[in-house]
C-alpha cells in the first residue's frame, strides 16, 4: 500500500521520464523486496527455524536481546531489507524475516485476523499493562497484568494479543508490551487498584504507593529538542532530569514507567501510546524552553483539560516547584501538546527552565536542581492525590 502511495505521489509530480525512471526504481525495489514487503502491521509468523536471535536493530551486527525458538509467533509490525520489526520485552527488536513462516492458523481476510496458535504463551514486559474487552486502547480496561505474568496467546489482531486470564475470560494486552515465551507460569488475573497499601492512613498520606507513574522525557535519538548555550541539548537534561525524578518516586513507593531510558527518538504517538497502555493514574512530560530573548527565564506547567483534573495537578506541581527550586514562577497554561491533548489518562508537561537563559542553564543542568525538581514533582503529585 505504501509502495501505491508513493507511484501514485510521483506520478502526479513528475514528467513522463522522471516517471519512467521511478517505475523502473519501483520494479527494481518490488524485484529485490517484494517477499518483504508485504507484510501488513500486525501479521503474524512463526519462527521456522530452531533458534532465532532478536535484535536490538535491523542488522547483523547490532545487539543481541533475545532469542525465540521454533513454532513462536512474533507479530511483524514492518519489514525493511530482510528484517522484521516486532517487540520483545517492551522495546523494539528485529529479526531476519527469512526464518519466519506465515502462520497458517492465521485467516487471510483483510488485517481483521485472528489467529490461533495451538501452545503460545506471552510474558507482559512491563508493570501496570492494562488488559482490555478488545484490541485497541479505546476498549474497557477490564484488569491489569504485572512484569512477568504469563498468559495464554489464542490470537492476534493488529498489534494486539488476545489472551487468557486465570479465570477463563479473554482479555486483550498491547502486543509491544510482551514477549513471546516457552515458560508457562501461575497466571495471576488483575493487580489490585490502589488497594494494597490499606495498612494505616499516616503512611499512605504521605507516599506514592500504589501509583503508576508514566515519566516522559521530551525529546531524544535524532530529536535534540531545543539547543541552548554551551552546547546544552534539550534530550539530554530531560533524560537526566527524568531518572532522577524515577528515583525519587519510586522511593516514595510509585511505579515508575519511562517512556524511555536512553537517547532514542520516540514517536509524540508512541509517547501517548505507553501511557494509554498503563494503568496511569499520571503522566508527566519533562521538557526545557528556549527563546529568542534571551533574557526570557523561569518554569511553568501546561495542561490540556479545562478545568479538569489535570489543571488541579498543573497548579499543585507549579506551587511545589516554585518551593522547591529558586527560578520565576511563570504560570499554570491550557496548552494544545500532542501528548496533553490526545492523552486519555491524567496528564501534565513541566517546562523546567529556559536553556537560552544563561542564569536558567547554569542551573538546570546542576544536580541540585534536578533534584530539586524531582522533589517537587514528588510533592505535587502527594498533594494531588491526597
Ligand atoms: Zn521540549
Amino acid at each position: 500500500m505504501k509502495i501505491e502511495f508513493i507511484l501514485t505521489k510521483e506520478a502526479i509530480m513528475t514528467n513522463a521520464k522522471r516517471f519512467s525512471m521511478v517505475g523502473f526504481g519501483i520494479l527494481l525495489f518490488l524485484f529485490i523486496f517484494l517477499p518483504a514487503a508485504n507484510a501488513q502491521s500486525g501479521d503474524a509468523y512463526k519462527v521456522g527455524t530452531s533458534s532465532l536471535v532478536v535484535r536490538s536493530a535491523p542488522a547483523s551486527n547490532s545487539e543481541i536481546i533475545g532469542q525465540l525458538s521454533q513454532g513462536q509467533t512474533v507479530i511483524v509490525f514492518k519489514e525493511q531489507h530482510g528484517w522484521a520489526m516486532t517487540y520483545y520485552a517492551g522495546k523494539e527488536a528485529w529479526v531476519a524475516s527469512q526464518f519466519l513462516v506465515a502462520d497458517s492458523q492465521q485467516s487471510t481476510d483483510s488485517g481483521e485476523t485472528v489467529h490461533k496458535p495451538s501452545n503460545d504463551y506471552i510474558a507482559v514486559a512491563a508493570d501496570g499493562v492494562n488488559l482490555r474487552t478488545g484490541p485497541g486502547t479505546n476498549h474497557q480496561v477490564i484488569g491489569s497484568a504485572l512484569h512477568g505474568d504469563t498468559y495464554k496467546l489464542t490470537g492476534t489482531k493488529g498489534d494486539w494479543h488476545r489472551i487468557v486470564l486465570g479465570d477463563g475470560t479473554t482479555a486483550w494486552i498491547a502486543a509491544w508490551l510482551t514477549s513471546p515465551t516457552n515458560v508457562h507460569q501461575t497466571t495471576r488475573q488483575t493487580k489490585a487498584t490502589n488497594t494494597s497499601q490499606s495498612n494505616g492512613t499516616q503512611t499512605k498520606r504521605a507516599s506514592l504507593a500504589g501509583y503508576n507513574i508514566v515519566l516522559d522525557a521530551g525529546h531524544g535519538g535524532k530529536d535534540p529538542g531545543a539547543l541552548g548555550l554551551d552546547g546544552l541539548r534539550e534530550k539530554d537534561l530531560t533524560l537526566s532530569t527524568a531518572n532522577r525524578v524515577r528515583d525519587v518516586l519510586q522511593s516514595e513507593g510509585a511505579t515508575v514507567v519511562a517512556t524511555r531510558s536512553g537517547d532514542e527518538f520516540l514517536s509524540l504517538d508512541k509517547r501517548v501510546q505507553i501511557s494509554n497502555s498503563y494503568k496511569t493514574d499520571a503522566f508527566i512530560s519533562l521538557h526545557f524552553n528556549a527563546y529568542p530573548t534571551m533574557t526570557v527565564r523561569g518554569v511553568s506547567t501546561h495542561y490540556y483539560s479545562n478545568g479538569g483534573n489535570d489543571m488541579a495537578l498543573a497548579q499543585s506541581i507549579q506551587t511545589a516547584l516554585m518551593q522547591h527550586v529558586n527560578m520565576p514562577n511563570r504560570g499554570i497554561h491550557q496548552s494544545d501538546y500532542h501528548v496533553l491533548r490526545t492523552n486519555s489518562d491524567l496528564a501534565v508537561l513541566v517546562e523546567l527552565g529556559f536553556i537560552t537563559n544563561q542564569y536558567d542553564a547554569g542551573n538546570i543542568q546542576t544536580n541540585q536542581y534536578q533534584t530539586d525538581v524531582a522533589n517537587a514533582i514528588a510533592d505535587g503529585l502527594k498533594t494531588y492525590f491526597n
